[in-house]
């Protein structure tokens, strides 16, 4: 089967060529754990879940190896140690922060359908690596130490030209604009503005490190040099596939690709850069302040968004109703019709959990991982063991008890309910029996039942609702 996929360096659609067909080698961003993952973090896990599972079954369950990394050190990360446990010694309540918001991350990504990558490796484990790869930089011309720091220039990158990418090659972007752009107070130890922190010095009580480049200082890596550290360790110096969302394009995948290729020499980190589109919220970019700020636990665990608790299963599919490249709104009455679509699946699957997959399905799906096609196609396979396997190649679990939420009893939003109800019947007045239906399902999906009925004196058609139990 030939897969194509959409590679940010190129801008095109390309067919993918592993570079070791025995061992595919995908890396992907993972979180900062310092609070509960949103909803929006929820994107890039299911989206290039998808993606290790048709690796997986294109090249075989074995020939794949997925790293995606825990980022276990961050300003964020010590804010939030220092306030919620202000009486420990500031490492001890970092350890706690990290180890609590990683386990609650796992926890919330497997109950999205999320297979495990095959290494989680952690930013505090890989501070050798970070440094060897600092020492190679400032060895080679690419960086250079002041003040405690050690800086990546841009500039010298671009200098030395050869096989190296262009710095601002992937986010498209020349480096002239860049430094034109920076409007910013520039920090003193910068020889450019657009240098960037590889090492920094730790202040007083902060995690700290011995430095590279034979400094006395304490220090702390940057963010970016954690992922060529992390990939390098267990990838190798050029691997296959490099993920993330959108937002991290400029500067972060920028910045590991020009770390990671002048510390080798090569011309590439990855040979393909897969980017996933942003998610909002009913219409809006999710923020505290606008209210519309969802985590996965809440999603899961309780009625805060569209007033009950949702399966795992109905927010994965959710998801992957949208190109993974375009932008997605989460949406309530989104949520409510893929329950109701979900729960025909899995009538349809008629209990069976396993089977072959459709091979149109699967060629849609090769197609630069063409979700909402593959889900149009899946509608019309009729075969129930195909219908059950090829749903588990996308990672549902095909158990009914799935679709049942472990959040707390549905609270009713009757003014929403009313509203269904009242759609529905002027569906029916202009004989709109589809859309009727289609109601009729979405409300079952809510859990609540309806019963018409006309009124005996005027013919009036009447709606009646009750929730079930
Ligand atoms: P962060 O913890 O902010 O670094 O994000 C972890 C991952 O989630 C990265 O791959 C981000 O690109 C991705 N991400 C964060 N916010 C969103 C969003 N609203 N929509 C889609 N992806 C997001
Ligand atoms: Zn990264």
């Amino acid at each position: 089967m030939a897969l194509q996929l959409y590679n940010t360096l190129t801008r095109t659609k390309q067919a993918f060529v592993p570079m070791d067909a025995a061992n595919v080698r995908m890396y992907v961003c993972g979180p900062t754990v310092y609070d509960f993952a949103h909803i929006g973090n929820a994107r890039p896990v299911i989206v290039f879940d998808v993606l290790f599972r048709l690796l997986r079954h294109v090249y075989g369950d074995n020939h794949v190896t997925y790293v995606r990394n825990i980022t276990d050190v961050d300003d964020k990360i010590n804010d939030r140690a220092a306030r919620d446990f202000p009486a420990l010694p500031l490492n001890e309540a970092i350890r706690r922060v990290t180890e609590t918001t990683a386990d609650q991350y796992h926890q919330d990504v497997a109950a999205l359908g999320c297979l495990p990558p095959s290494i989680v490796p952690r930013a505090t484990e890989h501070i050798d690596e970070m440094k060897q790869i600092i020492e190679r930089l400032v060895a080679g011309g690419f960086a250079y130490v002041a003040e405690g720091h050690v800086l990546f220039s841009p500039s010298a990158q671009n200098a030395a030209g050869g096989v190296l990418p262009r710095y601002g090659a992937l986010a498209n972007r020349s480096l002239d604009e860049m430094i034109a752009g920076v409007r910013v107070d520039v920090a003193p130890y910068k020889q450019d503005a657009t240098d960037f922190v590889l090492w920094k010095p730790s202040k007083e009580g902060e995690p700290g490190w011995p430095s590279p480049c034979g400094m006395a200082s304490l220090g702390r890596p940057g963010w970016h040099i954690e992922c060529s550290a992390m990939s390098w360790k267990h990838l190798g110096e050029v691997f296959d596939i490099h993920g993330g969302g959108i937002d991290l394009v400029f500067p972060h995948h920028e910045n590991e690709v020009a770390q990671s290729t002048c510390a080798f020499g090569h011309s590439a980190m990855a040979n393909v850069f897969m980017h996933n589109g942003f998610l909002q919220v009913e219409g809006k970019k999710m923020s505290k302040s606008d209210g519309n700020f969802v985590t996965i636990n809440e999603l899961l665990a309780t009625d805060r968004f569209g007033g009950r608790a949702w399966s795992g299963q109905v927010l994965r599919l959710a998801m992957l109703r949208t190109h993974y490249r375009q932008p997605i709104d989460w949406t309530v009455a989104s949520l409510q019709e893929t329950a109701a679509t979900l729960e025909r699946l899995f009538d349809k699957a008629e209990g069976q959990t396993s089977g072959t997959v459709d091979p149109e399905v699967l060629a849609v799906l090769c197609d630069d991982l063409n979700l909402p096609g593959a889900l149009a196609r899946i509608h019309s396979v009729k075969d129930p063991a195909i219908l059950a396997g090829t749903l588990s190649l996308l990672g549902f679990s095909m158990n009914r008890d799935d679709l049942k939420t472990s959040g707390p009893e549905t609270s009713v939003d009757v003014g929403a309910v009313q509203a269904l109800i009242d759609a529905r019947i002027a569906a029916r007045h202009g004989k709109d029996w589809a859309e009727s239906d289609r109601i009729r399902d979405e409300l079952l999906a809510l859990g609540i039942q309806i019963m018409d009925s006309k009124d005996p004196v005027t013919g009036e058609l009447k709606t009646e609702w009750e929730v079930k139990r």
